[in-house]
């Protein structure tokens, strides 16, 4: 088993210089999490190695060398880069992933490129990735990737992580190739976010997109289960906690504590972003000298921008309005003694940083929107201890982990000036401790811990899969069942229908028999030995229609109707239903979308599985409170099946027509296998050593489980060859 990393960039700078090409390591975050990763599993990275080759040969020459790393570059064009990288993921998801539905700069050929530079990194990747690999896609830019993945390799383990914020459903549905991105993203088997609440606009969006029913975490995509999770990522602690204790590095502390003097110094860092907040932050910061003249000339902000994406036009317009509004506050409230804001554009050498956060008072970090932040992490983290404040926009994805921050709301400028109040205000002890709390928090999920998780999580799914594969195969101890079945001589096989025989459909009308259902049950009747019924909560017309010219017998509407020797007889006496019970099921009908009444002379049946699940979820809750009453009055059973509620008699159930057919003959082999809640009435009645089989999930009736509808038919042909 091997690892494979897929990032848009490879965590080296190939530059071409004077002695030819040059290569740098570059420790990203990422980089260095992966970096610490179990030293034991081979690891390769496949990525953009950051240049535009020219020369003829240099493709080789960089491939070669980068291989000695076990990287493999994938190579781009200046048009490629320009339209996939530029274009559609930071012209296009960037924007609409962090809220700014107004800065998306929309174009075809973005999307055209996008799709491309996808597909070649799926081909690089195709080359290099072997059947027992595990493969680790990284963020926005590959989000098409899993999929293509997983077409050329359909049963390798595949994991994403999406390291932005993922947006609520009602923004990401503006996105037009919303089904694309998701479809793509898919073909992964752990789809993994920074919070919980990007993990739930993604599974919503995944619904309503997609129409892929999640339950919790986890969803079936055809015959795989896709699982989605949160794990936050962290920084490298250690190295921002102890480079502070440089001799050098606490020099440069030293000295620029000098220069700042004794004003109380507020820190700002950034990349150059519209998401970041900075305009805001600068405002609450204004806002804060104009009201509270007592701190004019004592505390000062140092604002570091770090120049990003300033060739495009909306970063270069921020950029300038960044500059024309501390150029707003110097020119107002400077003095001869005092400069209000400190502004520095440019990147900070890591020491000089490192120094910068230690002697901050006071971090703010307000961004808009921020998948994580790493920058509120690492001011933390270089307080050994000596006091500081953090303040953090509640929108940045740290704020959940980060709770002894000050937390702001980033647009509420009047919240920006009372937190730096109250955070100069805030006594040193109050400090140390937040601080401490806080470095506790971060020190224990670094980012080495983060990769580990990930990789952990993606292991155990992975063995997951292929245990399940196992049992697959090997059809639930099918052998014990195969030769019981064989040594028989009177057998019973009760059979549900739909999610059982036939896969659970969104139309009912869409679970007609195949002809290998048809076939199957021909041949399964045809041998004499075998009593095969189907018992289903469906009508007993359908199944007739269906069904019924095979020699087997049915019971329908869970028992109330049941055919035998060709000719369908009633149970039991039916209910009477009243208007009262009637109009509790119409109102909540007439409310609902997509849901419908199904009257039946032994059951009402209310159907929603086309209903918003949410919308859905409400109703059932409604009605089945309003339903009670009634009910127990009218001596009637509520019961809960797939996407129906259902009320009926007591009398009845699949449970009790299973003992009517257990009565019937003395069998020395019976077997039951069904889907829902329904089918436990049946497992539960029929005796102890009948099999019985749960399609889905485990259930505490059943003897045994099969993981999914499909491996019925293939469990039930076993039993014939
Ligand atoms: N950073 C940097 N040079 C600087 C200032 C900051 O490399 O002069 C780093 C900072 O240490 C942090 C990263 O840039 O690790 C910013 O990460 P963050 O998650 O805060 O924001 P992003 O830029 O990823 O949106």
């Amino acid at each position: 088993m091997r690892l494979i990393i897929i990032s848009n960039r490879l965590p080296v700078k190939v530059q071409t210089g004077e002695q030819g090409l040059e290569f740098k390591r570059s420790e990203g975050g990422l980089a260095t999490g992966l970096g610490s990763l179990e030293t034991s599993i081979e690891k390769h990275w496949i990525g953009w190695p950051g240049l535009f080759v020219e020369e003829e040969g240099e493709e080789e020459e960089i491939t070669k060398e980068l291989l000695k790393e076990n990287f493999h570059p994938v190579f781009l064009t200046q048009d490629q880069i320009e339209n996939f990288y530029e274009g559609y993921s930071n012209k296009v998801i960037w924007p609409l992933c962090h809220y700014f539905f107004g800065h998306i700069e929309y174009k075809s050929e973005y999307w055209a490129a996008y799709k491309k530079v996808n597909q070649l990194f799926a081909e690089a990747a195709k080359s290099i990735i072997e059947e027992d690999d595990i493969v680790w896609v990284q963020d926005y830019q590959l989000m098409l990737l899993p999929s293509m993945l997983r077409q050329n390799h359909e049963d390798i383990s595949i994991g994403y992580f999406h390291h932005i914020p993922f947006p609520s459903y009602e923004l990401f549905r503006v996105l037009p190739e919303r089904a694309e991105i998701l479809n793509g993203l898919i073909g992964a088997d752990l789809i993994a976010f920074h919070t919980h609440d990007y993990m739930r606009h993604f599974i919503s969006s995944a619904y309503r997109v997609l129409d892929l029913d999640f339950t919790l975490d986890e969803a079936q995509v055809g015959n795989r289960v896709v699982h989605v999770d949160t794990f936050p990522m962290g920084i490298n602690y250690n190295l921002y906690h102890e480079t502070i204790l440089k001799p050098e590095v606490k020099e440069i502390a030293t000295k620029l504590h000098k220069e700042f003097g004794n004003d109380k110094l507020i820190l700002s860092v950034d990349r150059l972003d519209y998401s970041k907040g900075i305009v805001h932050r600068l405002n609450g910061f204004e806002q804060f000298i104009e009201n509270n003249p007592e701190y004019r000339e004592k505390v000062s902000l140092a604002m570091i921008v770090v120049p990003s994406r300033d060739s495009v036009d909306i970063y270069a317009d921020l950029k300038t309005s960044i500059e024309q509004t501390i150029s707003n506050i110097n020119g107002k409230y400077a003095t001869l003694n005092w400069t209000p804001v400190h502004y520095f554009y440019r990147s900070f050498p890591f020491e000089e940083l490192i120094a910068m956060y230690h002697i901050a008072d006071i971090g703010l970090v307000t961004p808009l929107r921020d998948g994580m932040n790493l920058v509120a992490k690492e001011y933390v983290a270089t307080k050994q201890d000596n006091p500081g404040v953090l303040i953090l926009s509640e929108m940045a994805g740290a704020a959940i982990e980060l709770t002894e921050a000050l937390i702001v709301n980033p647009n509420d400028t009047k919240a920006i000036e009372n937190a730096i109040i109250q955070a100069i205000e805030m006594p040193e002890g109050e400090q140390l401790e937040r601080i401490q709390q806080m470095q506790e928090v971060i020190s224990r999920q670094t980012v080495s811990k983060w990769a580990d998780d990930f990789f952990k999580e993606l292991t155990f799914i992975k063995q997951q899969t292929s245990d399940l594969q196992d049992k697959q195969i090997s059809h639930i101890d099918s052998e014990k069942i195969i030769t019981q079945y064989k040594d028989a001589k009177k057998r019973l096989i009760i059979l549900d229908y739909d999610g059982t025989l036939a896969p659970f459909r969104k139309k009912p009308q869409d679970a007609a028999p195949s002809d290998e259902l048809i076939k199957l049950l021909r041949e399964l009747a045809s041998d004499d030995k075998n009593t095969v019924v189907i018992s289903s909560g469906r009508d007993h017309q359908t199944l007739d229609k269906w069904l019924g010219d095979l020699p087997i017998l049915f019971a329908a509407e869970h028992g109330a109707f049941f055919k035998e020797d060709g000719v369908w007889h009633e149970n039991i006496s039916f209910p009477q239903w009243n208007d009262e019970i009637i109009d509790i099921f119409q109102q909540i009908t007439n409310r609902t979308p997509k849901s419908k009444i199904e009257i039946k002379k032994t059951a009402i049946v209310w159907h929603y599985r086309n209903t918003d699940a949410w919308l859905a979820d409400l109703r059932v809750k409604q009605l089945i409170n309003r339903l009670i009453n009634p009910c127990s009055r009218l001596n009637l059973q509520v019961m809960r099946g797939n996407k129906i509620v259902e009320i009926k008699s007591p009398d009845f159930s699949k449970g009790t027509e299973a003992k009517r057919l257990m009565a019937k003959d003395n069998f020395d082999f019976v077997m039951a296998i069904g889907d829902d809640v329904t089918d436990d009435d049946m497992f539960h009645a029929l005796p102890d050593d009948a099999i019985t089989i749960k399609i889905g999930e485990n259930s505490d009736y059943a003897k045994y489980n099969l993981a999914a509808q499909r491996l019925t038919l293939p469990f039930l042909r076993s039993l014939l060859e």
